[in-house]
């Protein structure tokens, strides 16, 4: 991909997105909606307020800034939002984008989705050179599911997730540890997951957005989880990278992957190699932290491709060293007012 014109990097040398720790950006996280058909109790509060459809990104702008970052350097991008599927257009994003995998200039377009309208487009998902999903689900229980989510249907998830196989995706599934809710079930899911050749992530519950219930009732450390799974089954090191702050293991019992994403417990700051741009088009330096670039102004003040690309090399500078997030006590506020779902996990 050739970089965005008059941005003088020397002929030959790919361009870096570095920040001032010396981190290189290579992955952007791609919301392209703040919608979403389910209401985790984690995730949203029950009345959420989405945004007017105005204030988003159009098909044209979406692509347009995938290509300014792809140009600086970014090899993997992931779609997420809220539901990206949910998003109306999403189909031709998706093949659109999908042709820079097909050129060789990006390594990985992928998605990270609840698989409610999996079903519908797997194949379509397929065919744009998507390789691997990363579904989100937290419990294989209908009733605790449909609790969960506040009315999801885990049917249509499983459906989802079968007519994903088919196509040929792999599949990871990231299920939040929640203390209370689905701890207990770790260890079944974790072989159902293993069984079908599905790798599993669990992830720590981030203090992000008001949500009905206390953080603290719901926040399970990870390590208190491996030491519980290790009572189970035989967990042994896993150097594979999947690109994302997760750090692996292989079950021996299964001979499947399970990655734990501690970003409370485990800080991976120091390894971060990501951006998020909202489907608003704010380009967020780290999901802990408000500091943003508002890429949509520069777009429709009708910028050139350099001058938005000067702007987010600039704004690197200023990316966080690290997050703040902590759950310590009962009644705290969030460290971070926005949702997940405004952001993209
Ligand atoms: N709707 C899609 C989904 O659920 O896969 C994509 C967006 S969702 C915000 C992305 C991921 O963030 C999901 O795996 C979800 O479980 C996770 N998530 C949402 N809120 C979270 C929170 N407060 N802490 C940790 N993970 C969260
Ligand atoms: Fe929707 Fe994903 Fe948030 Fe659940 S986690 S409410 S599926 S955006």
């Amino acid at each position: 991909m050739t970089p965005p014109d008059g941005l003088n990097i020397p002929q030959g040398a790919a361009p870096r997105l570095m920040d001032a720790f010396g981190r290189h950006i290579s992955y952007l996280r791609l919301s392209v909606t703040d919608r979403c058909d389910l209401r985790c109790v984690y995730c949203m509060s029950e009345k959420m307020r989405f945004l007017p459809r105005a204030d988003l990104l159009r098909l044209e702008e979406l692509e347009r800034l995938s290509s300014i970052f792809i140009g600086l350097g970014v090899r993997k991008i992931r779609l997420t939002g809220g539901e990206p599927l949910v998003r109306r257009d999403i189909g031709s994003l998706i093949k659109n984008l999908g042709n820079h995998v097909k050129s060789g200039a990006l390594d990985e377009l992928t998605l990270t989705t609840n698989a409610t309208l999996l079903e519908r487009h797997a194949a379509t998902l397929a065919e744009a050179g998507i390789r691997r999903l990363n579904i989100s689900l937290d419990t294989l229980e209908q009733e605790n599911f449909s609790r969960l989510t506040r009315g999801g249907d885990l049917t249509k998830i499983l459906r989802g997730i079968e007519a994903a196989k088919q196509a040929g995706l792999a599949i990871k599934i990231n299920m939040v540890a929640l203390k209370e809710d689905n701890q207990q079930e770790i260890p079944s899911l974790l072989r159902w997951a293993h069984e079908q050749n599905f790798d599993l992530t669990l992830i720590e519950i981030m203090p992000m957005g008001e949500v009905a219930e206390d953080r603290y009732d719901q926040y399970v450390p990870l390590m208190t989880v491996e030491d519980r799974l290790r009572q189970e089954f035989t967990l042994i090191e896993d150097p594979y990278k999947s690109g994302g702050p997760a750090r692996y293991y292989k079950i021996a019992e299964t001979g499947g992957r399970l990655g734990f994403i501690s970003p409370l417990s485990q800080n991976f700051c120091a390894g971060c190699n990501r951006v998020r741009l909202t489907c608003t088009g704010r380009l967020y330096l780290c999901l802990g932290h408000d500091d943003h670039l508002d890429l949509r102004i520069l777009l429709r003040e009708g910028c050139r491709d350099q001058e938005i690309a000067s702007h987010i090399i600039e704004a690197l500078n200023r990316k966080p060293q690290a997050h703040d997030f902590t759950i310590d006590r009962a009644g705290q506020a969030p460290a971070q007012g926005r949702h997940m779902s405004a952001t993209g996990g």
